[in-house]
C-alpha cells in the first residue's frame, strides 16, 4: 500500500462538478482518504481563462506508480478532457504530487511532480493535509494567488 497526493484542477463547464467526478473515480482505483479545501486560483501560464478550481487529495492505493498514472490518465479522459493549448482551459487535471517516498524521472512520469514546490495552488491544499509535507517557508515563496473558498 502507497500513501499518495495527486492535485486535480479544472476550469471548464462545471468546475466543481469535475472535481467531484475525478474524487468518485478515484475512489474506484484507490482509498481516499482526505479531500483537502476548495481553492479558486488565478489561471496560470498567461492564457486568458476563466479561474481555476484546485484541490489535492490522499490516497492509499496498491496499484504501483505507472499502474496509478495510467488510471489517473483515464479519468482525465473520461471527464473529456480538451486541451488546446499548453496551459490552457481543462475539464480535469490530476498530477501525482508523491507516490509514497518513491522517486520517477522520466517522460511518463516524474514524482514528486517538478513543479509542485513552486504552485501555490498545490502547496496550500497539500500543506491543509500534510503540513509536514511542505517545507517552513515554501508555501510563503511560492507563487500564485488563491483564495480557500470552503469544501468540495
Ligand atoms: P499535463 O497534461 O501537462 O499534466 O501532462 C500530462 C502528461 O504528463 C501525462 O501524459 C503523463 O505521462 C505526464 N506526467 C509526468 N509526470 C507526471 C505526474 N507526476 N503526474 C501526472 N502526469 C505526469
Amino acid at each position: 500500500m502507497t500513501r499518495v497526493f495527486c492535485s486535480l484542477g479544472s476550469n471548464m463547464g462545471d468546475a466543481r462538478a469535475n472535481l467531484t467526478f475525478g474524487v468518485t473515480e478515484l475512489s474506484t482505483v484507490a482509498t481516499v482518504l482526505a479531500v483537502s479545501p476548495l481553492y479558486e486560483t488565478a489561471p496560470w501560464g498567461g492564457v486568458d481563462q476563466d479561474p481555476f478550481l484546485n484541490i489535492v487529495v490522499e490516497v492509499d492505493t496498491d496499484l504501483d506508480a505507472l499502474a496509478f498514472l495510467e488510471q489517473c490518465l483515464a479519468i482525465e479522459a473520461a471527464a473529456h478532457r480538451v486541451r488546446e493549448v499548453r496551459w490552457g482551459p481543462r475539464t480535469l487535471d490530476i498530477d501525482i504530487l508523491l507516490f509514497g517516498n518513491e522517486v520517477h524521472d522520466s517522460d511518463t512520469l516524474t514524482v514528486p511532480h517538478p513543479r509542485m514546490w513552486e504552485r501555490t495552488f498545490v502547496l496550500a491544499p497539500l500543506a491543509d493535509l500534510a503540513p509536514e509535507l511542505v517545507p517552513i517557508g515554501l508555501l510563503e515563496a511560492a507563487d500564485g494567488e488563491v483564495a480557500k473558498i470552503g469544501m468540495l
